[in-house]
């Protein structure tokens, strides 16, 4: 068994709370960025009538519902907006 004081203890008790916090924090970042980037793999703006739409198709060059203009596909969202 550890001896070990009550003052001790409870720094134990709370550097394992704050790591626990900092542990889901981390993982629920990298949920939401894999996420975030999956949605965006199906977003795609139009460069002639600056149209955002959805699609799903694997296709590379992707028809504008509203002019009819070829696009490509944008892997990255932010690249995008950026843009
Ligand atoms: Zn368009």
């Amino acid at each position: 068994m550890i001896q070990t004081t009550f003052p001790e203890f409870l720094a134990a008790i709370v550097t394992l709370f704050l790591a626990g916090v900092f542990a889901l924090w981390v993982l629920s970042e990298m949920v939401r960025r894999n996420s975030s980037k999956h949605a965006a793999r199906h977003r795609v703006s139009c460069g002639l009538c600056g149209t955002h739409f959805e699609d799903t198709s694997t296709a590379e060059l992707v028809e504008c519902p509203r002019c009819g203009r070829l696009n490509e596909r944008v892997s990255d969202w932010h690249d995008l907006m950026e843009r």
